[in-house]
């Protein structure tokens, strides 16, 4: 295990970051009402090593994100005696389905029926279930992955009738270059048609480094941060 050491300043780095990304949650729950502690942080870890997992796991951190399969599956492998709970949220295509099932606790991003379909087989073969929740597309861009708001429904549907599958609720990236804040309005009216539908769908994973507040505001229940708490990522290619 002492390879995978972060050094002193990386995790004094980490811990300041940790902080000031749990001050900023706090601050947004208290300036939208909500109770302290509704809104849950899961750290995004792509793009860091390992040793920063080790790190933040020592930290108290126990819900990470990763958005690439074949960089999150050995990282998974990596800590697997950590008891770390593994949110995949990025575009997943069908036959990388039965990867992310042998690791992933929750699957954010189902935004098809081919992947859910994908993904309820994989959970046949692995027999470790799954929680999923349907990503919304908030944006007229194509290539960002999500499924239209009229299509989210149905899409609900099938997932909470897949075995093996739970349905926990709903997704959202905020749209490229413009205000999230009636964007995440618009994902609260959808997540509230989901919860209509089906009670215990209560998720609303909404809420990057850039956009917190306006998430908490719009009633995100869970916040995915990468460079508030890890700090610059180089962008990917
Ligand atoms: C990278 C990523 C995040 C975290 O982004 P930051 O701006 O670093 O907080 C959140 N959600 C998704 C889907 C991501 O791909």
């Amino acid at each position: 295990m002492t390879l995978l050491r972060a050094s002193d300043a990386r995790r004094a780095e980490i811990e300041a970051g940790l902080a000031s990304a749990r001050a900023r949650i706090a601050a947004a729950e208290r300036a939208s009402g909500r109770a302290p502690g509704s809104v849950d942080l899961v750290v995004v870890t792509k793009t860091f090593p390992v040793s920063d997992l080790v790190t933040l796991a020592d930290l108290g951190v126990r819900h990470v994100g990763e958005n690439r399969d074949q960089e999150a599956r050995p990282k998974a492998e990596a800590v697997a005696d950590l008891s770390l709970v593994w949110h995949f949220i990025g575009q997943l295509q069908s036959n990388k389905a039965r990867s992310v099932a042998q690791y992933a606790h929750m699957v954010e991003s189902v935004d098809r029926p081919k992947l859910v379909r994908a993904l309820s087989h994989a959970v046949e073969s692995t027999g470790r279930p799954l929680e999923a929740l349907v990503q919304v597309c908030l944006d007229d861009r194509p290539g960002r992955g999500g499924a239209a708001p009229q299509d989210v429904p149905g899409l609900a549907t099938a997932v909470a009738e897949a075995p093996g599958l739970t349905l926990r609720g709903v997704m959202a990236v905020a749209p490229l270059d413009s205000d999230p804040d009636p964007a995440f309005a618009r994902l609260a009216e959808i997540a509230a048609e989901v919860t209509a539908e089906h009670p215990a769908a209560t998720v609303v994973s909404a809420g990057m480094s850039a956009d917190l507040e306006a998430a908490v505001r719009h009633g995100a229940t869970q916040v995915r941060l990468g460079s508030a708490v890890l700090g610059y990522r180089p962008p990917v290619g």
